[in-house]
């Protein structure tokens, strides 16, 4: 049952992002069904390769309907490949997970630092180098806040705050306000980060009560999204983005270079000039991490650099991404670029 609200005289009630969350799709069939290929037996998965399947019902909307090869369903429908032995593709790509067992705060890179605030995220992207750690909510456990909070107190170095996860919009936004109640006496953090990919899976997250303690934090704020794709955007996501500007956020896009979802030259100016129009910046155009039952994702580096040839003769600068890979060890993410090979 929903409860009316005071708006509904204007608007008729809406479901929460919570339940939209629980409403997501979690069965290929089902999925399928939905997209009009049901009777495509062939592309039903033999499992799920232990990470289960798991797209909000908006963004299955935004499915061609009838195409098995649909850059939307191609990130989240399960498939045999996953199951691929590949060299270089291991369990944990990016050597993190020694970390996010603790605390869960990273401080690799200088000045920033970032807390795997939550586990859950309200899609499983198949790329996803979260694919091996169902990391549950007890990463926002409020004695591992006050641990990975007590250094960055410590630190006067950390200008940034980085939540990332999982996806930290998978909180409450009271949650959230207790996070950022342990910020307020720390004069040298003067910015939050959030990266969600929840503003384009679930627009229906960036509700009112979250835009009022975004607005209203004394700090400087950039939402970095995940969309890979020009047709994850919608009339919610643009509103979503208008609602996350309102706030005082500035909006960057980071994607995944993926096969056969983005990695032809149209697809991503398409992709870039798309977000844009929503008032997003794009920020990085990442190499696949090499996770174990991704490998039938990644696209050569040569075929990257060659694509992002073509995107700096057909989009002004502002609109290139930068291509970059994260490595173990490194002090930033890596640029791939020509001079530097
Ligand atoms: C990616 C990442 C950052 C942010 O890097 P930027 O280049 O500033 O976007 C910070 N900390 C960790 C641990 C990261 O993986
Ligand atoms: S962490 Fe990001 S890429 Fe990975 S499953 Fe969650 S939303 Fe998708």
């Amino acid at each position: 049952m929903i409860t009316a609200s005071p708006t509904s005289r204007l608007s008729p009630p809406l479901p929460g992002w919570r339940e939209l969350w629980r409403d997501a799709i979690t069965d290929a069939g089902e999925l399928l069904a939905a997209v009009g290929l049901g009777h495509r037996s062939d592309l039903l998965p033999p499992d799920d390769a232990g990470f289960p399947l798991r797209v909000p019902r908006g963004f299955v909307a935004r499915m061609r309907h009838g195409d098995p090869f649909d850059p939307l369903l191609l990130q989240v429908l399960p498939r045999v490949a996953e199951h691929d032995v590949a060299e270089g593709f291991a369990i944990d790509a990016v050597g993190d997970m020694a970390a996010r067992a603790g605390h869960g705060l990273l401080h690799k890179y200088d000045g920033r630092a970032l807390l795997i605030a939550s586990g859950s995220c309200a899609v499983n992207c198949r790329y996803c180098f979260r694919r091996h750690f169902p990391y549950g909510e007890e990463i926002a456990a409020a004695a591992q806040w006050r641990e990975a909070l007590a250094h960055v107190r410590a630190d006067t170095s950390i200008r940034e705050l980085i939540l990332s996860g999982g996806d930290p919009l998978s909180l409450s936004t009271h949650k959230l306000q207790e996070l950022t109640r342990g910020l307020a006496d720390l004069p040298h953090v003067i910015r939050l980060r959030i990266h969600t990919r929840l503003p384009v899976v679930l627009p229906e997250r960036v509700d009112e009560v979250f835009t009022e303690w975004l607005a209203t934090l004394p700090l400087q704020k950039v939402v970095v999204l995940h969309a890979n794709h020009a047709h994850e955007f919608d009339d919610a996501v643009d509103a979503a983005c208008g609602r996350l500007r309102a706030a005082g956020a500035t909006l960057l896009n980071q994607s995944v270079l993926l096969r056969g979802v983005n990695d032809d030259a149209d697809a991503l100016v398409h992709l870039c000039e798309r977000s844009f129009a929503a008032g997003v910046l794009p920020y990085y155009l990442h190499q696949l991490d090499r996770v174990q039952g991704a490998a039938h994702f990644e696209v050569d580096d040569d075929r990257a650099l060659a694509l992002m040839g073509e995107l700096r003769t057909r989009l002004p600068g502002f609109l290139v991404p930068r291509l970059v890979r994260e490595l173990q060890g490194d002090a930033s993410k890596r640029p791939i670029a020509d001079f530097a090979r």
